[in-house]
């Protein structure tokens, strides 16, 4: 992936005197604090701190700063903003355990892959005091963002959203639990409000608290799994709307899901798990439990044991079980229900360990080849053993108005096999999201909301996929959000102050954004396109995309592989290998086996997949043979409606950053960290500044630092009659500095200089 240093020097800028202090940036390293050695036809000499000299050219080069090694605790202080300034700053806060660091109203989180001991009631007592009162008198935190969106709301009487975001094992997960806990126990309608809390440490809390809290270790049994990224790795997207009554207490919460991992179901690549409550049910179903289930120990599934290790270190999957099973009963899901859903759960897992093959070979067809297993997918799923075993083995088609059944090959089975997994698995847990709803949603007695956001961060592999554009395209859309959100505010700042904001030109990532969803000619628009031709392929959608998007500034062809297109995304460019995008868009299951689903005698089944269908129909009962909505499709309006209810409601934004690809603590790669740090949006907002004025300097300020241009003014009585904005534009003038029309602007409480200015002329 290649992403681009947003701020650069040239050989002639005064910062690159010899003797100057500056940030040299290297592939392994991320930056180097160095200083200028001298200046040579193919570069800038430079010698590290190590005491290495190193030949760089300007372009890889910032100038350094003079206040991170201090660590502060809000970036925007930093006397120069920019990268490795940045990451000298969080790099300093880390080795002393202060994983959180401000960025103005951004919040910056470094997994710390340790425990730290900050999370405490005293903690969240002292934010719930002080935390509104800006980051001055406290430090930086988690419950700090909360407790900011609390206190907006309460003040601004406006919905509020937090947004998580960062790659896979950043934290995101973590900090929504940790804001979670904040906000129950900040205004928990039980009574035992923030102020109101006893005072010996027992953590009492309502039942509404407790059934919000307890929907986690849920939707992270059927949600989460290890993956080579992160042992507990959310393989969905997740909204959390907290409901507030008009005494701004909670009295409920909707979750709302997005883009579940059905894959995983079936296919777990080296090192990876399926989702946990499979290993939970294995290790921890009691002798009972397991005789209904027919269920024995992990390894004997094939789709529990592709990964090689099937337990996590660390994690009690025995133990698990009981915690889900007990959150389980909090959301209101008696014994019984937990039974019938754990039965659709282990029929799963026999499933995957049904083998097909050929009848004979004089005969034509397939058969399966473990009959007992057949009967206990039948037995589980309630439903006709002989229909599912025709479902299973070949497919009904209408020729010519007859009704013909073509036998399968026995890869295609399996094909369909899995299909019926993975849609079952779906349907459960879409049904499991409305359960939990169901016991919490009250937006009736709902007068405002806080939301938490939990998305998938950018991804980019060595292989990327369907998954991937949609993930992309999801944070392509949050990131324009963000963007616009900040360059929002900051032209509201010149106004306030009175500054032309005519200067100001910026370019965000619209153009990518229209690429992957215009109409007709995106690239979503024309895979569905691709969908609906009986003989679309891969191949035929990618032609269509290159006969019409060849033009487009974020669309590129590889020079070597031909299947594979590429996207130029704000965060780097990503090849999509075309493999697959039609087959994941349609994501159609065996008609067959699908009437063989409804006909069960499962009511939880039977409902689950009727809840699927009419999701996916909008409402109208489906036939068997009726596709659904596509993926793709669904997906980008489920985004509409996501921005939309953000576009309603002020948001707070936390960035969380992984030190190393290790998981492992007090080690920071450097290297790993500016990467993030490009693609957090962090280096855009700062990007938003330069595109304006980067430097703000209080009027007084600007008047005792450039004062030394006009020593003789210090004492003058003219010039100390003059108001502190008379005061700045006479010594601008005073300066003799030939300055470009408008570098320099003096607001009602601020002078205004382009960065430029300040490095070199000034
Ligand atoms: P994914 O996108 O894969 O879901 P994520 O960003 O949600 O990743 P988390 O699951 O929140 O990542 O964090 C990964 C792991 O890092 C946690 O299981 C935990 O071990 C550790 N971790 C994260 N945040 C903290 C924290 N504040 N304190 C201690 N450990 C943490
Ligand atoms: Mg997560």
């Amino acid at each position: 992936m290649t992403q681009k240093r947003l701020s650069h020097l040239h050989t002639q800028d005064a910062t690159l005197d010899v003797g100057k202090d500056v940030y040299v940036y290297g592939p392994d390293v991320g930056w180097e604090k160095a200083s200028v050695v001298a200046h040579r036809p193919d570069g800038i000499l430079v010698q590290t701190e190590q005491g290495r000299e190193k030949l760089v050219s300007p372009m890889e080069m910032d100038m350094a700063s003079n206040t991170a090694y201090q660590g502060l605790k809000d970036l925007m202080e930093l006397d120069v903003l920019v990268e490795g300034a940045i990451g000298e700053s969080v790099l300093v806060r880390y080795e002393a355990d202060q994983i959180y660091t401000a960025v103005g109203p951004i919040l910056i989180s470094i997994n710390p892959y340790k425990t730290v001991d900050c999370y405490k009631q005293e903690d969240m007592e002292i934010y719930a005091e002080h935390g509104n009162t800006g980051i001055g008198s406290v430090e930086p935190h988690i419950f700090w963002t909360a407790e900011s969106a609390y206190s907006s709301m309460k003040t601004d009487r406006k919905n509020q959203c937090i947004l998580i975001s960062g790659e896979s094992g950043a934290g995101k997960t973590e900090a929504t639990k940790l804001i979670l806990k904040y906000l129950t126990w900040r205004c928990d309608s039980s009574g035992n409000s923030a102020s109101a809390k006893p005072k010996d440490g027992t953590e009492e809390i309502g039942d509404v608290a407790r059934q919000i809290l307890d929907s986690n270790p849920v939707l992270e049994a059927f949600g989460n799994a290890k993956t080579v990224r992160n042992n507990n790795s959310s393989r969905f997207g997740k909204l959390f709307e907290l409901q507030l009554d008009n005494q701004n207490l909670i009295v409920g919460a909707c979750i709302t899901t997005y883009l579940l991992e059905k894959s995983r179901v079936v296919h777990t690549n080296e090192g990876e798990r399926n989702y946990h409550i499979f290993y939970q049910m294995c290790a921890g179903g009691t002798a009972e439990q397991k005789t209904e289930w027919r269920v024995s120990e992990a390894k004997q599934y094939h789709y529990l044991n592709q990964g090689g290790n099937i337990s996590i270190p660390g994690v009690d999957d025995k133990k698990e079980f009981n915690v889900v099973q007990s959150a389980l009963k909090t959301i209101g899901m008696d014994q019984e229900e937990q039974r019938k859903m754990f039965r659709i759960l282990a029929a799963i897992l026999h499933i995957g360990n049904l083998k097909f093959c050929e009848k004979s070979k004089t005969e034509e067809g397939i058969k399966v080849e473990n009959p007992d297993v057949l009967k206990t997918v039948g037995e589980l799923l309630e439903v006709d053993i002989t229909e599912l075993e025709k479902g299973l083995l070949m497919r009904t088609m209408f020729v010519a108005g007859e009704k013909v059944s073509i036998p399968f090959k026995p890869q295609e089975a399996c094909e369909s096999r899995d299909a019926l997994s993975k849609f079952i698995y779906d349907s459960l847990f879409q049904r499991l999201v409305l359960r939990i709803n169901k016991g919490m949603d009250k937006v009736d007695l709902c007068n405002l909301k806080i939301g938490v956001l939990d998305l998938f961060g950018f991804e980019s592999f060595k292989v990327n996929q369907f998954e991937q554009l949609c993930i992309n395209y999801a944070n392509e859309k949050l990131h324009q959000h963000f963007l616009h959100h900040f360059f929002t505010l900051e032209v509201a700042e010149y106004k306030q102050e009175g500054v032309s904001v005519d200067q100001i030109q910026f370019t965000d990532n619209t153009e990518c954004i229209k690429l992957i969803e215009s109409r007709p000619l995106g690239v979503l628009s024309l895979l569905e396109e691709e969908c609906q031709f009986p003989k679309g392929t891969d191949s035929t959608w990618l032609q269509k995309m290159s006969a019409t998007l060849t033009k487009h500034p974020c669309y590129e062809m590889p020079r070597i592989n031909d299947k594979a297109f590429i996207v130029k995304h704000f965060a780097g460019d990503v090849v999509y290998k075309i493999d697959g995008f039609l087959e994941k868009n349609k994501d159609v299951m065996q008609a067959d086996l699908l009437t063989v689903l409804a006909t069960t005698d499962s009511t939880l089944l039977g409902e689950a997949v009727f809840s699927m269908q009419s999701k996916n129909t909008g409402g109208k009962r489906a036939s068997a043979m009726q596709t659904k909505k596509r993926v793709a499709g669904q997906f980008k309006d489920e985004m509409q409606l996501l921005l939309m209810l953000l576009e309603h409601s002020s948001p707070h934004f936390v960035r969380c950053l992984k030190p190393n690809e290790k998981m492992k603590p007090n080690l920071f790669a450097g290297e790993e960290v500016i990467r993030q740090l490009r693609y957090s949006g962090l280096l855009d907002i700062i990007r938003i500044r330069k595109a304006g004025y980067s430097i703000r300097m209080p009027l007084k300020v600007f008047v005792s630092t450039y004062l030394i241009f006009a020593q003789s003014m210090r004492f003058h009585k003219t010039f100390q009659s003059k108001k502190p904005n008379d005061q700045c534009q006479y010594l601008i003038e005073k300066s003799g500095v030939k300055l470009e029309a408008g570098a320099i602007v003096v607001g009602k409480s601020k002078v205004f200089i382009k960065e430029n200015m300040h490095a070199g002329a000034l």
